[in-house]
């Protein structure tokens, strides 16, 4: 499956025709990992699963919708795409737009996006804009460009974008032959991949596919929380920079995923989010970057409250939850190091590197 990208996995669900040449990097079929450790320290009666989206090419679910997005402006003719990012978003549109022969721009806030993404953009050969504001400004002004000259909008506000991001929802189904999760988590930003997950889900209960829908339980960073508010946040904060947005384009779907879903949007502080970040990389071996831990943390502090006590499964003995793991822990290395326990330095000889192994405290 992996080789053949989701456009062509989902065909028959996407708006291609048999002539759309596709722009693809062979991205989806994401691995669904079950999580022991984590579920048995989140409750007893939960299993958690994370969907390890940093395994697209570009390293997040970005490349999901991007892979639509750049098709679908090829086939209209652009020849130029653009988008404002926190990061990711940026990334996948400079290597979709290399692979497609596109110029591409992006705007983003300077000096707040993670390195590995910056680095992404640069060496795929976007043109690359800082400007001197957050992620808001840069959508607003790259929302004005793109209606006054020629240029493709590759933003999750681009309606192609929400179509391939809502593969990930049937990959899942698929995953558990036939059924949602009972939850699923996830970080909350923009509110695109929410919209587009509750999409897919909703796509495949009506086609019979899915015997039934999930609960979407959403979470922003609490300093940039504009949904859990009720307003927008002038000056959003957290080091979860991919979710670092404080007036979300897809606010009302958002809520309507909530609330359809009976589901709900919660928030975390930038220590429960740092935790679950750790818990992940130390405890399941898997890394992802501080934004797409914010599902995890908010599992977490859901259980806290009691919220799983009085929850029967909908199938089964468990309560399945799945969490989206958004992006890969590699494109912000200096967060895990600023989280991490430092390194050693001793000298070159087996009973200085020996001391700090501490062996005798190891169980036999
Ligand atoms: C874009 C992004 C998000 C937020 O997704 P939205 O669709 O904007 O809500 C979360 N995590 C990562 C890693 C991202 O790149």
């Amino acid at each position: 499956m992996r080789s053949l990208g989701l456009i062509e996995r989902y065909r028959p669900y996407l708006p291609v025709t048999p002539d759309t040449h596709i722009v693809s990097l062979h991205e989806g079929s994401t691995p669904l990992i079950p999580a022991f450790k984590l579920s048995a320290a989140i409750h007893p009666k939960v299993e958690v699963y994370l969907k390890y989206e940093g395994l697209n090419p570009t390293g997040s679910f970005k490349d999901r919708g991007m892979t639509m997005a750049v098709t679908k402006a090829l086939e209209e003719g652009y020849k130029v795409v653009m988008c404002a990012s926190t990061g990711n978003t940026s990334a996948s549109a400079a290597a979709y737009a290399a692979r497609a022969g596109m110029q591409c721009a992006v705007l983003i806030p300077e000096g707040k996006i993670a390195l590995g993404k910056l680095s992404q953009a640069m060496i795929h050969g976007a043109k690359v804009i800082q400007i001197r504001g957050n992620f808001d400004d840069a959508l607003k002004l790259v929302r004005r460009v793109c209606e006054e000259h020629p240029i493709a909008l590759v933003n999750s506000v681009n309606p192609f974008r929400i179509e391939g991001q809502k593969t990930g929802a049937f990959e899942i189904i698929e995953e558990f032959d036939g059924f949602a999760p009972d939850f699923q988590a996830m970080p909350v930003g923009n509110a695109g991949n929410i919209t587009a997950y509750w999409k897919g889900y909703r796509e495949f209960f009506d086609l019979g596919k899915s015997k039934n829908l999930p609960r979407m339980l959403g979470f922003q960073a609490a300093g940039a929380a504009p949904i859990v508010l009720g307003a927008p946040v002038e000056k959003p904060q957290t080091i979860a920079t991919a979710i670092r947005i404080g007036n979300p384009a897809s606010w009302k779907q958002a809520v309507a995923a909530r609330d359809e879903s009976e589901g709900l949007i919660g928030m975390v502080t930038d220590h429960q989010i740092k935790e679950a970040y750790k818990v992940l990389a130390a405890t399941e071996g898997v890394f992802c970057e501080p934004a797409s831990a914010a599902g995890v943390a908010g599992l977490f502090k859901l259980s806290e409250a009691g919220f799983f006590d009085n929850i029967e499964p909908v199938h089964g003995d468990f309560i399945r939850v799945v969490c989206i793991l958004t992006g890969h822990g590699l494109k912000d290395p200096d967060n895990a190091i600023s989280v991490a326990e430092e390194t050693i330095t001793v000298d070159a000889n087996q009973d200085a590197i020996l001391r700090p192994l501490n062996l005798d405290a190891v169980p036999a």
